[in-house]
């Protein structure tokens, strides 16, 4: 259409008619919303997207303050997160201007909101919901904070956790559509949270929070393929507890399982990220180092099974220490052995630490088993 064609379209007294009558009844007031609506859906569609692909929940929550925070530019936003196991403590988060802050909530617990957002799965206004509890002790740690908003994030479980919302910087309230827009933001983030719990679940030992057989099974067979088509040489611990018959003979099967939790703490904390420490079963554990040549591996053995003689255990009355004996074999793109011989290596090499006395490490040797024992590293 030309700019003449134009001028004539818009002043034909009919068009202009039509143009009026449509504009009275709300046609264009109409498709103004929907604009909106669908503007809307594409944030909530791209930010749903976002929050799926984030794999730890760490990421999903940082994830999910951009998102509120892009759209709504809130005064803060805080974070409360459920402890996964009962030791540990309650998290929490404070935002401001994307940026983390302290803001001093004392809380210990979500417990308290638990039956509400369990009838009210929903975004709530502050003051309503100060209203709704009566006024309970429960909302008074938000009491310094004031929040405008308080958002459940709900699962099958239960309540995980809380996002405090304070007031928009720009204009002052949530309208509806907003407090809808954050209902559906939410529903995905607590299913993209329960996926990530249910693939931990898969992945992990329930007893030690290490990685389980299947885990390290798998990893062996990618770490295998890929040291093939690479130049580096990976290397695989196995570790077994010595004379832990014996001991849990002596304290108990419940001592016994204290020290294999204190022991993966011991695993956890000496292993650089990357690497990938499972429980093999029983008292039985590995280490998968990618990456990782003979020297390396030796000297990550041995500082493990030196912390392991030096651990504490947290039980009453104190428990005699434990200590393990470590096999590792190392393995390259001229190995070419399956996961299951290379795990059979690794266990000759431990058998060899057992043999030898116990509480040492072995790393086999083609051939030969090679005796590399700590007494002789440090004599020459
Ligand atoms: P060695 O030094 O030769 O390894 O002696 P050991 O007694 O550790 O060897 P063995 O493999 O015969 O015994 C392993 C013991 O580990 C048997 C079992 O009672 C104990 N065990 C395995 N899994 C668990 C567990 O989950 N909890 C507890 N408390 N004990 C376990
Ligand atoms: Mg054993
Ligand atoms: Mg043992």
């Amino acid at each position: 259409m030309t700019i003449e064609d134009k001028h004539e379209f818009l002043s034909n007294p009919e068009i202009l008619q039509h143009y009026s009558l449509l504009q009275d009844i709300g046609v264009f007031k109409h498709i103004d919303g929907l604009n909106r609506e669908i503007r809307n859906y594409k944030n909530l569609l791209s930010g749903a997207v976002d929050i799926f692909h984030r794999t730890t929940i760490e990421e999903i929550l940082d994830a999910t303050v951009w998102q509120i925070s892009d759209q709504f530019l809130p005064s803060f936003i805080v974070f409360l997160w459920k402890p996964l196991q009962n030791k540990e403590d309650i998290t929490i988060k404070g935002y401001k201007n994307y940026k983390m802050v302290d803001l001093a909530i004392d809380i210990s617990s979500i417990a308290p909101f638990e039956a509400f957002f369990q009838q009210y799965p929903r975004p709530i206004n502050y003051d309503l919901l100060v209203y709704q509890l009566n006024n309970s002790d429960a909302v008074r740690p938000f009491e310094n904070i004031r929040p405008e908003l308080i958002i459940p994030i709900l699962g099958p479980s239960g309540l995980y956790g809380l996002i405090l919302v304070g007031h928009k910087i720009l204009e002052d309230e949530y309208t509806v559509s907003e407090l809808s827009f954050l209902e559906q933001l939410m529903s995905f983030v607590s299913q993209a949270i329960q996926n990530h719990l249910h693939y931990e679940h898969s992945v992990r030992d329930v007893k030690t929070g290490l990685f389980n057989h299947g885990f390290f099974i798998t990893s062996l067979n990618e770490e295998i393929a890929r040291t093939n088509r690479s130049n580096y040489s990976s290397s695989l611990i196995v570790i077994d507890v010595d004379k832990f018959k014996n001991f849990n003979d002596l304290y108990g099967h419940l001592a016994g399982d204290r020290v294999l939790e204190s022991l993966a703490i011991v695993i956890k904390q000496s292993v650089r990220a990357g690497d990938i420490p499972s429980r093999f079963g029983g008292e039985e554990f590995t280490i998968l180092l990618p990456e990782t040549n003979r020297n390396t591996a030796w000297i990550a053995a041995e500082r493990l099974r030196t912390a392991v003689a030096g651990m504490k255990i947290p039980w009453e009355p104190p428990l005699p220490q434990v200590t393990i004996s470590l096999g590792v074999f190392i393995f390259d793109n001229r190995t070419n052995l399956s996961a299951e011989e290379i795990i059979r290596r690794a266990d000759e090499a431990l058998y060899l630490s057992k043999e030898r006395g116990r509480n040492r490490t072995t790393i086999w040797g083609s051939g030969l088993l090679f005796k590399i024992e700590r007494g002789k590293k440090e004599a020459s």
